[in-house]
Formats: structure tokens, sequence, C-alpha cells
């Protein structure tokens, strides 16, 4: 290894980097969490919380990841032999499903091209097929990190309800909480699950999972074990900004700062930045000659973009590259992608100047890699970023 100046990019889509006031507020003492300092510290972050999911009910903090908050939303929901409907969407939607089987779920899996996002017309009509009303939830991937492709929920949600169908809808908002327009109670989800690396910008070792009435009460009558994940456990001394057992206190305080952060710059601009810096992302694509693997631009990705590599080309040999030259990491292509593409992810604390060194790199390391590009993509997404505040206030207007 030669040894590397300057900052380290970290463009993978999650975990994204952690701003400087993060780090500060993390770096603080350890306190007592059954003190009263804790539990001004929990209900705030608690409240925080519903703010930034744009829910009015309860949200739950796990020390966990992602993961984790998958499992609660299952096993505080659903019992074994449930049917439910989930959607190929990519990488993480096939976890998922992978999960809900392990714990005894009956899944119909739409299939997917892992290049669009899930279908509210084929929800539609497998739910208008359901006569007896026997599938129990749908689950699908909001942002699915691995493709670069958002889901409408919205439509889903509206999908659903056109179908008559009680089911529940879960949706996994892992990489675009924070990122991506979202709205729990709005769009009637009934389990949002996220953590805590990507566009809340804190390290990993949070999970989330919003709840609303409706999987509340499905959870005082369903059958799936649950010691550890226990929505009532958890609600009880959370009521009063307490765990039931050891909370990640310095995440929290992380959380508290991010929840600020977010705050002082408006939910409605945060989403807006990430669309334009995305936009000018798939610019520098378009000029460089390359596709995007997200092939509907309503579901183009505000977190991340997904390049295909030319054929013959390895996808994680120029990532390799780039980061040995240009101290940058890319995200890599997962599982069905691997080797075939790579992923620049523009969430969290990214700015104009962020986006275009990571460009930069990214252009670099295509011509020190032989791969057939034409140059100009930087030019490119510096023209489509123009002014970014007029563009994003703008935007956010809308
Ligand atoms: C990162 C990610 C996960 C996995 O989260 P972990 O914190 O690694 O458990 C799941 N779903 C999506 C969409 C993700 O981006």
């Amino acid at each position: 290894m030669t040894t590397q100046q300057g900052r380290h990019f970290l463009q993978i889509p999650g975990p994204s980097p952690v701003p400087e006031r993060i780090l500060r507020a993390l770096s603080m003492q350890v306190i007592d969490h059954r003190g009263p300092e804790f539990g001004a510290l929990g209900r705030e972050v608690l409240a925080g919380c519903q703010t930034i999911f744009k829910t009015s009910g309860p949200v739950v903090i796990y020390p966990s990841s992602g993961t984790g908050a998958w499992e609660a939303a299952i096993v505080n929901t659903l019992s074994p032999g449930d049917k439910v409907l989930m959607v190929e969407t990519g990488h993480f939607a096939t976890l998922w499903r992978k999960m809900a089987g392990r714990w005894g779920l009956d899944v119909d899996f739409l299939a997917g091209d892992w290049r669009h996002g899930a279908d509210p017309a084929a929800i539609e009509a497998k739910l208008a097929e359901d006569k007896p009303k026997s599938i129990k939830a749908v689950m699908v991937v909001h942002n699915e990190t691995s493709t670069g492709v958002i889901s409408r929920i919205a439509e889903i949600r509206k999908a659903i309800d056109k179908a008559n169908h009680p089911a529940l809808l879960m949706v996994d908002t892992i990489s675009s909480l924070g990122s991506a327009d979202y709205r729990h109670e709005e769009w009637g989800v009934d389990v949002t699950v996220s953590c805590s690396q990507k566009g809340l910008m804190l390290p990993p070792g949070l999970g989330f999972t919003a709840i609303s009435d409706k999987a509340l009460a499905a959870s005082k009558t369903n059958k799936m074990p649950r010691s550890y994940w226990d929505w009532e456990e958890m609600l009880k001394p959370n009521a009063n900004g307490f765990f039931p057992y050891t909370p990640a206190t310095n995440l929290l305080y992380g959380l508290r700062e991010a929840i600020k952060i977010l705050l002082e710059e408006g939910l409605d601009t945060v989403f807006a930045r990430h669309q334009h810096l995305a936009a000018a992302t798939r610019a520098a694509v378009r000029a460089w000659g390359l596709e995007i693997l997200c092939l509907e631009p309503a579901e183009y990705s505000p977190v991340l973009t997904a390049i295909l590599m030319p054929q013959g080309h390895d996808a994680d040999q120029f990532r390799a590259l780039v980061l040995e030259k240009y101290n940058m990491s890319l995200g890599a292509g997962l599982t069905n992608l691997a080797g075939k593409v790579f992923r620049i992810g523009h969430l969290g604390e990214c700015n104009e100047l962020t986006l275009i060194g990571t460009l930069g790199g990214v252009e670099m390391g295509l011509a020190a890699a032989g791969v057939p590009h034409k140059a100009g993509g930087v030019l490119a997404a510096m023209q489509a970023l123009g002014d970014l505040n007029t563009a994003v206030s703008q935007l956010a207007a809308e």
C-alpha cells in the first residue's frame, strides 16, 4: 500500500461519510442510561425520529444494523406460514426475501430485472387475485441500493387501496431515509425499516422501525417468537425516553446532531439537493457514453447511481484501481451484478465539490483502467450543476 494524502473519498451508498459535527457529538462521555439526563436525550431523539420519518406514531430505535430492523418488522407483525408479497428489485429485496423464508413466511416473490422499481400495477393485480385476502403483508424496498432504483411508495399504497386489500405495507428505507422524500404516515406505511449509516450520516449501529396503529394491533396477536426485538417491551420504557436494555448512548448523541443538521437545512432542501446532485452524476455518465443501470427515469435514485461497465471490463478491477490511485471507495456490484456495475454514492454530506471530486476520480480512473469512454463527464456534471442553490430552491418549492 502506498500512503495516501488527503481525505479518503467514501463514495459508497452507505456507510456514508460522517460530518464533523456528528463526529464531535459522538465523542462525549457515556452517561447512566437509567438517569434523568438520558431520559431527556431519549425523549428528544424519539421525537426527532417522528419528524424525520414523518409520523405521529412510535419509532423504535434498536442498537442494530438495518438487517436487525427488518427482522423486528417481521417478528412483531407476522406469524409462521403467513403469506407475504415481495418484489425482486435487487440484492437487498432478495436478502429480505431470504430472511422472510427463514422465518417460515410463505413468500410470493414478484420477479424483477434489477433495473426497475416495484411495479404498483403488478402489486395491485396480485392483491386483486387474492380473493380470500390471505396475503398479510406487502414488503418492498424503497431505494434499492444495489441498483440505484427507487420505488414509488405512494403509488404502491394507492394500488393496495384500489385492490381494497388489508395487507400491511412494510418498506425498507435503509438507504433513502434522510436523502429521499419519504412520508410514513401520509403514504399509509405500516412498518418503515431504516438504519443509521446512510442518509442519516451516522456510523453503523442503529436500526429503526416506524410503526402504524395497524402494525401495532397486528403485534398484539401475531405468533412469531421474539424477545430482543419485541415492540411492547421497547415502547413501555420509551414513553419516558428510556430503553429496556442498554442503548447505544453515543450513537444517540450523534442521532440528535444528525436530526438537527437535517432540520437546519430543511428536509425538502435536503431531498432537492440529492436530486440535483444525482442529475449531475447522470449527466456525467451520459457524457462518458456509459449506461445507467436504472431504466426508468421516474425511478432514478437520488442516493446513488449504478453504472454498467462496458463488455469485457471488470468493475471490481476498476474500483480497485480507483482506490489505489485516488483514495476513493466506490460501491461494488452485488451478487447478480458483481463485476458488472460500479455504484457512485452521492448521499448524506455531499455538495458540489464532493461530487465533482468524485466524478473526477471516476473519469481519471476510467482512463487509467483503459475503459472505453468519452472525456468530458466532469464538465457535463459541472454544467448540469449550474447554480446548485438556485436549482435546489426551485426543486424544493415543487
Ligand atoms: C444497506 C442496506 C441494507 C442492509 O443494512 P445493514 O445495516 O447492512 O444491515 C438493507 N437494505 C437496503 C436497501 C440497504 O441499502
